[in-house]
């Protein structure tokens, strides 16, 4: 195993020093998207100038931005936002609010979205934007400021028929709402599509909030379908408990699973015995959302929650948590990755010769930005449809991506993130090709 993990180093070195990096690009999180992307396309035998196209984003934009605080001091605050390719439609992708944001993990994090919408059938690009900022130490107004200061410096890049952010890290449907504005504001017109995961008010579609989780739990049913197992009364653990998490835990356990743990930067609650969900939301919610002192289980840290004797892990919280140091530690039957590049290629390769499977990021989390492209047609169509339609047209489209993923996987006789990869690039680049190269 150690050698396997040594191989995958080098493999990403190789690539680097063949193709070289732009520095403003050079971030792990790149490399490891570069690296399992390098990996797809040598599999795929895609055209060399095609592949050397994809390798780098489209457009990136750095924007500066001071802000006034609360105290009448200026801050300067650092945003990103990356389009990775264009070729199949208008660029979609989430809106990061995090300390660790950077212009690598943000076009890392681009590049996955253009293969998650190729590979779901979605008429997208990928994109990805962010903030280096930790929401929690601004208040509502310095919040407000940041939000419409950054989507007045990204603004040209924005619009319903360009490039469409979405909730994911620090932000929500309010930090969304804000966007729409300034933009509309600009604009002079009301414009709801230039955004998805908006409040209800102001053209949000039912469903967005919970999509990604219903879309988690919707692939974690099918996967242990595949594997003739049962979700009823089976084990389940959840790192993370922001939107993904707390959906996924939510739709997992009223669908009959055992949610045996959960957890949040903090750290978690365990109890084998299983979690009652709806009772830990809403004293999670009443208690500042902190787990101590809820009484409704044991306290344990990340660490020891990745590698408890479980049948599903779900990581829903950040990347790079399943790693060549942990991997081996790990006792489930299936990881099923709600978060962005939970998983590195080293852990990869040991769960793969553990026997777990694992159902990447790519097709695990779409169910957000599936539901965000309900969001969009309503808000282009202005006519919306009811929870039921948006229900089971997510399930729809999930589940035959997932299963036609699987019947690659098998065909390939490759891993699930290989052909999820393959399939989505396969796409993107017959796009490129029919359109040919301009000028
Ligand atoms: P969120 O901000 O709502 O929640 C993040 C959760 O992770 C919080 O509970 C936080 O405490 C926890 N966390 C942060 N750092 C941690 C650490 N080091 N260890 C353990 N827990 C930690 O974010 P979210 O929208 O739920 O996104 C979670 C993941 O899902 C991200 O990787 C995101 O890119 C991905 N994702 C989100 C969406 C979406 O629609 N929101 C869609 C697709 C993918």
């Amino acid at each position: 195993m150690k050698e396997r993990a040594v191989e995958t180093a080098k493999e990403a070195e190789m690539s680097e020093a063949k193709h070289g990096f732009i520095p403003e690009l050079d971030h792990p999180t790149f490399r490891l998207a570069v690296a399992q992307y390098d990996r797809a396309t040598a599999a795929l035998k895609l055209d060399d100038n095609l592949r050397e196209r994809l390798r780098t984003p489209q457009r990136s934009l750095v924007v500066s931005m001071p802000i006034r605080m609360d105290d009448q001091s200026v801050k300067v605050f650092m945003g990103y936002r990356v389009q990775h390719d264009s070729a199949r439609g208008p660029s979609k992708g989430g809106i990061r609010y995090f300390p660790d944001v950077n212009l690598g993990n943000v076009a890392a994090l681009a590049m996955l979205m253009t293969w998650k919408c190729a590979l779901t059938g979605l008429p997208f690009g990928g994109a990805k934007g962010g903030v280096r900022v930790d929401p929690n130490t601004l208040s509502r107004s310095e919040l407000e400021r940041l939000t419409r200061r950054y989507a007045s410096e990204i603004f040209p890049f924005l619009g319903p028929d360009k490039d469409i952010p979405a909730p994911d890290i620090g932000t929500n449907a309010q930090i969304m709402a804000w966007i729409m504005d300034t933009y509309s504001q600009q604009v002079g017109f009301a414009v709801p599509g230039v955004v998805t995961g908006k409040p209800l008010s102001v053209g949000g579609s039912l469903g967005r909030e919970e999509a990604t989780g219903r879309g988690v739990a919707n692939i974690t049913q099918e996967a242990m379908k595949s594997c003739d197992l049962d979700l009823h009364g089976a084990s389940v653990v959840v790192q993370g408990f922001g939107n993904v998490g707390m959906a996924t835990a939510r739709i997992l356990h009223e669908a009959g699973a055992q949610i045996i743990a959960i957890s949040d930067m903090n750290g978690g609650v365990f109890n084998p015995r299983g979690l009652s969900v709806p009772e830990l939301i809403s004293a999670y919610q009443k208690q500042d959302r902190s787990f101590q002192r809820l009484g409704m289980g044991d306290m344990i840290t990340n660490e020891e929650l990745l590698t408890l004797k479980t049948t599903v892990l779900i990581p829903a919280a950040v990347s790079e948590q399943i790693t060549g140091e942990n991997a081996d530690h790990l006792q489930c039957r299936l990881v099923i990755e709600g978060a962005n590049g939970p998983t590195t290629m080293e852990a990869d390769e040991i769960l793969e010769d553990k026997g777990v499977l694992v159902v990447p990021d790519i097709l695990a989390n779409s169910g957000g930005v599936i539901v965000s492209y309900f969001e969009w047609v309503q808000d282009v169509q202005r006519f919306f449809w009811n929870q039921n339609d948006i229900n089971n047209r997510l399930h729809e489209i999930i589940t035959a991506a997932f299963y036609r993923t699987l019947a690659s996987a098998k065909e390939q006789k490759t891993s699930m993130r290989m052909a999820a990869l393959m399939n989505g690039i396969e796409e993107v680049a017959q796009a490129h090709l029919a359109r040919g190269l301009y000028p």
